[in-house]
């Protein structure tokens, strides 16, 4: 675990147009400044709607301000006749980091199947962005007992023909369906026994070493008073923030909880 460099990602969702978003962007940087954020102990990210980018983009080159960002989704395909969608090869211009690929919400709401989730994880390789692929059971499925083998088989899905070189670099964030914007959070044992799971499926797929090196990361109801006991376990990595990443002193308090 010393050798991987907690992440802590702001999902903001739909929500905070560009106006809003700046808003919040300069708190973050001027509020981890004032708390002596050490930037190289914990990475922090965020992950605003599209039409923010460019503003977010101005406003980190601008200000040298250590944050990173990415996307919430991209398309899988690279560009083209598909109304609404957005390459990758734009979010790589616009100085993304990451992409989110295969979030509940997109698997819910947007028919996002594995084989769809794993064309956006390669999509997001061929243009220079780290994915942060999201997997995770909804209730009946944990209910049943089964929610090791249901995450594991979705990252195997997302990960079958990624290269080695390009699955290092990975970012897997577990985040239960039912802990998800509902005030549920999972419990640090839960949370741990699946995403050091995770990282046993990595190790199957290719090799211990590599596995050891892939972040994953927890999401689904993460706060600042809860984010310590998440975080002691060896396989959590960080973690994948909704709605607390909204307001600056919650996404403040997660990303300084050491
Ligand atoms: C999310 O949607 O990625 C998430 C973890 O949301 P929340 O923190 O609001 O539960």
């Amino acid at each position: 675990k010393n050798t991987r460099t907690p992440l802590m990602a702001g999902n903001w969702k739909m929500n905070l147009d560009h106006l809003a978003g700046t808003h919040l962007v300069q708190k973050l940087a001027w509020g981890l400044e004032d708390k002596r954020h050490d930037f190289g102990a914990v990475e922090v990210a965020i992950l605003p709607p599209f039409t923010d980018l460019r503003s977010v983009q101005t406003l980190v080159d601008g200000d040298k301000l250590k944050l990173v960002y990415g996307a919430q989704d991209l398309s899988q395909h690279d560009e083209g006749a598909y109304t609404g969608e957005i390459s990758g090869a734009f979010l790589a211009k616009l100085g993304c980091t990451y992409a989110c690929v295969g979030h509940s919400e997109r698997r819910q709401y947007h028919g996002e199947t594995d084989e769809i989730v794993r064309a956006k994880v390669e999509a997001a390789y061929r243009h220079g962005l780290t994915p942060i692929l999201c997997v995770g059971e909804p209730l009946e499925v944990r209910q049943a007992g089964e929610h090791v083998e249901h995450c594991v088989a979705q990252v195997r899905a997302a990960v079958a023909g990624l290269t080695p070189e390009q699955a290092s670099t990975l970012v897997v964030a577990y985040e239960p369906v039912w802990a998800i914007g509902t005030g549920e959070v999972a419990t640090p044992a839960d949370a741990q026994e699946v995403c050091a799971a995770v990282r046993v499926a990595l190790a199957d797929a290719f090799e211990q070493e590599l596995a050891d090196k892939v972040r994953v990361l927890y999401g689904g109801s993460v706060k600042p008073g809860n984010v310590a006991e998440i975080m002691a376990g060896d396989d959590v990595d960080g973690a994948l923030v909704g709605g607390a990443s909204l307001v600056a002193d919650d996404f403040i308090g997660i990303c300084t909880y050491q």
